[in-house]
């Protein structure tokens, strides 16, 4: 079995690292805030004190981190993972950021005598824990090929769209109707309740009709239970759109609906609500609008 290095341990990195233990692999992992390495340690991983470390014991590394200065640091520098002298290793980022980053990771890895895979997700921490992340990769054909048994360790559903920085694009593309669906559900909702209707009855006239996706029915179940502990924390959302309107600028694409529902999630996070799932857009909207919420 090939060797594995991980690198960010978090609400998503932790249970698609700890599949990659249940399938077997020999695990290495790093995770700034070291605490949250126990659980992978109770698994059978080793657990590094520097990414550099990682690199040292692994054939190919995983990173899943917040966003592209958290790349920057891991991957860069003398104690980052690609510092290691370690020609033809692969590193697969599947964290979401720009199509840019992407390549200048790539660049950068290639630079270092390493492929470079981008494979962002997509499902939140479900289907993270089930192993049933769709992943979405661009790269080399053949580097993908050769890493189809680590990826199907993290999901059941594998896409190659083309040449770095591909996935990330399909991921941008991806989030933006999540982030527009999550918007329309919550001023949905504030509507009916600013006009007296009760959020339970009219939670359930939009799951049972054809508008309801997934991730709308989970989000009414945030919203009637008044419950945002982060699936997926609102500032990762808010980075995302602005991603979107990023690609957008240099793609000449026009995006008005992205660039209100950046304005809201730009909004939502000033306003403290950064480190609570996305559906705690509903609360903003509803303190906007006077409406008393739990
Ligand atoms: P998270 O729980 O906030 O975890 C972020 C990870 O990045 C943690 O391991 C954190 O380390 C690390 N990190 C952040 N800044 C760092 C830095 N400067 N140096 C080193 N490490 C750093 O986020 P998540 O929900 O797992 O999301 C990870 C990525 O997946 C993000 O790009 C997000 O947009 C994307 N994503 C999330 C979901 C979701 O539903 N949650 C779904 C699909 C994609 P510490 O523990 O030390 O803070």
């Amino acid at each position: 079995m090939k060797r594995v290095g991980f690198i960010g341990l978090g609400l998503m990195g932790g249970p698609m690292a700890a599949n990659i233990a249940r399938g077997g692999f020999p695990l290495t992992v790093f995770n700034r805030d070291a605490a949250k390495a126990e659980p992978l340690r109770a698994l059978g991983a080793r657990v590094a004190a520097r990414p550099a470390e990682v690199a040292a014991e692994s054939e190919v590394v995983i990173t899943m981190l917040s966003d592209v200065n958290a790349l920057r640091q891991m991957a860069n520098g003398p104690q980052g993972f690609l510092a290691t002298a370690a020609p033809s290793k692969v590193w697969i980022d599947m964290s979401t950021v720009a199509p840019a980053h992407s390549r200048e990771m790539a660049a950068a890895a290639n630079a270092a005598g390493w492929h470079m895979l981008d494979a962002p997700v997509s499902g939140s921490t479900g289907p993270a824990k089930e192993g049933k992340l769709g992943i979405m990769v661009g790269g080399e054909r053949e580097i993908f090929e050769a890493q189809r048994d680590v990826l199907s360790a993290m999901g059941s559903h594998l896409y190659y769209l083309g040449p770095q920085g591909s996935g990330t694009l399909a991921k941008l593309c991806l989030n933006l109707l999540v982030a527009a669906q999550m918007a329309s559900l919550a001023e949905a909702m504030v509507l009916a309740a600013k006009g007296g209707l009760d959020l339970a009855p009219m939670g359930q006239v939009i799951r049972e009709s054809g508008v309801v996706s997934a991730l709308i029915d989970r989000k009414i179940g945030n919203i009637l239970e008044g419950n945002y502990a982060a699936a997926f924390p609102l500032k990762h959302m808010h980075k995302d759109v602005g991603l979107m309107i990023d690609q957008g600028h240099l793609s000449g694409t026009a995006l008005p609906l992205t660039g209100s529902v950046h304005q809201l999630f730009t909004a939502a996070r000033a306003r403290g609500l950064g480190e609570e799932d996305l559906a705690a857009v509903f609360k903003l909207l509803a303190e906007l609008s006077g409406l008393v919420t739990h």
